[in-house]
């Protein structure tokens, strides 16, 4: 169906359509930026939380077990001592000696990308841990540090998740937030930021049954993809060989995408033996086991499946996976295809004449439509065909048009935005019609 090129152009198209149209916005514009900061506006807040709220349907509050939590951002830094970031969460950085651009020695490919120069300093560990201090002085003993991924808090919170909820085994832990990484080289677009959300899941286990849930744990990540959109042919399911995984991991999948820069990570899925909640119960010296309770004798640390899912990168994919071109009577447009429950905007009311005596009724059609839950944009201004484009290009599955006709039959023109079809639907039946065809 769709002929748009996947090459970097896509990527220049995606990023001006976002700031053009409010999805995403470079950060700190007026002030001439913050590399790499990027905030997403009225249309991607609306993106993203559909995206957040299907992940926690999905994964949360549809199954029978699964929790979550909501941890601060700042935690003890004993924490981070005991995970091991502290002492190993970095990267190779190296300097080019001629123009001091400062780069991932793991992702040089000999020749320094800004100046074309071949000559570097040793590569040295950058810890990415972001660092603040905690109160009025800053020293030493007031450092701590903002999370760079949302996953201890489901192992430091995992003996109040255990005694509040009196959960059996297997269960999981489950939270969305922030997380921050001082990246040497951010960039791509939101693919690679300093500040990003994340998707995380431990889901604890049994050791002897660890690759049963991983199975299950890829089935399910593999279903989430298509409920994203993503065509399967531009996902890779790489399983990393035993030297470049954690040493503590006994296996760890990455989901990559064939992104225009590129194929890369997406997402993550890891058995993290109990390698994590071991730690903790070392360096706190809190128990953090699990009691059969058919068994009190048996008594264990669990073991750990986690599947990681960043959101920035979610949307990313459904943002290129959504975007299409076509022709409409000789005339381009640009249409995002989101699927219907990603779409920011459900549903466009477009009087066909700014006059009052089509507008005013259009209007209170446009509350009514909003009053029973869907996101409604209201749009007067130019030609209708035009009206039409800008919707398409922010993906609104449908588009009501109130006409002359409308005030004497009581009905409105419903437009389809993928085959474009328009059909004429009952004011009294519009709210069941758009909620049918949405489901
Ligand atoms: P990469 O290899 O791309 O640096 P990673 O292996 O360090 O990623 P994880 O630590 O596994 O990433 O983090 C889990 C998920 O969080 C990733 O799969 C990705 O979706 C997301 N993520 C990680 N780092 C970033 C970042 N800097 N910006 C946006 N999303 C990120």
């Amino acid at each position: 169906m769709s002929n748009v090129s996947r090459g970097p152009e896509l990527m220049e198209k995606l990023v001006s359509l976002c700031k053009r149209r409010g999805f995403v916005f470079p950060g700190s514009e007026i002030y001439g930026g913050l590399a790499n900061s990027w905030d997403y506006g009225p249309l991607g807040v609306e993106l993203k939380n559909n995206i957040k709220m299907m992940w926690w349907k999905m994964f949360v509050s549809r199954r029978s077990d699964m929790v979550a939590i909501d941890a601060a951002l700042l935690m003890n830094p004993k924490v981070w001592e005991a995970s091991g970031h502290v002492a190993t969460f970095s990267d190779p950085l190296v300097e080019c000696k001629a123009c001091h651009a400062r780069l991932r020695a793991d992702q040089l490919e000999g020749v320094c990308p800004t100046c074309g120069k071949k000559e570097f300093t040793e590569a040295r560990a950058f810890n990415l841990m972001l660092r603040t201090w905690l109160g009025p002085t800053q020293d030493d003993a007031a450092v701590v540090y903002l999370r760079p991924e949302t996953a201890q808090a489901m192992f430091v919170d995992f003996k109040n998740v255990l005694e509040t909820t009196r959960r059996r085994l297997p269960f999981g832990v489950a939270q969305i937030g922030k997380a921050f990484r001082n990246e040497i080289t951010p960039g791509n677009f939101i693919f690679r930021q300093r500040e990003f959300e994340q998707m995380e899941i431990e889901y604890f286990i049994r050791e002897e049954e660890w690759e049963a849930h991983f199975e299950h744990w890829l089935g399910e990540m593999k279903k989430w993809v298509a409920l994203l959109g993503v065509k399967p042919e531009r996902l890779h399911y790489v399983d990393i060989p035993d030297e470049d995984r954690a040493f503590y991991s006994k296996r760890t999948v990455d989901v990559e995408y064939d992104y225009p820069f590129g194929q890369k990570e997406l997402y993550g899925l890891a058995y993290r033996t109990n390698y994590d909640l071991g730690k903790h119960e070392e360096h706190s010296g809190a128990e953090l086991k699990y009691t059969n309770p058919d068994d009190q004798k048996e008594k264990f640390v669990p073991h750990v499946i986690e599947p990681s899912f960043g959101v920035d990168r979610s949307l990313l994919v459904a943002l290129l996976e959504a975007y299409d071109e076509d022709e409409v009577d000789g005339e381009s447009r640009v249409v995002m295809r989101f699927p219907y429950w990603m779409a920011p905007v459900k549903v466009a009311v477009l009087p066909l004449s700014k006059k009052s005596e089509l507008s005013e009724p259009a209007q209170k059609l446009a509350q009514q439509l909003r009053e029973a839950d869907f996101a409604v944009e209201y749009d007067e201004t130019q030609s209708i065909g035009k009206r039409y484009r800008r919707q398409d290009e922010i993906g609104t599955p449908f588009c009501v048009t109130f006409d002359f006709d409308s005030l004497t039959d009581g009905a409105v023109t419903v437009r389809d935005r993928d085959t474009m079809a328009q059909v004429r639907v009952p004011l009294d039946k519009l709210v069941t019609e758009i909620k049918q065809r949405l489901a």
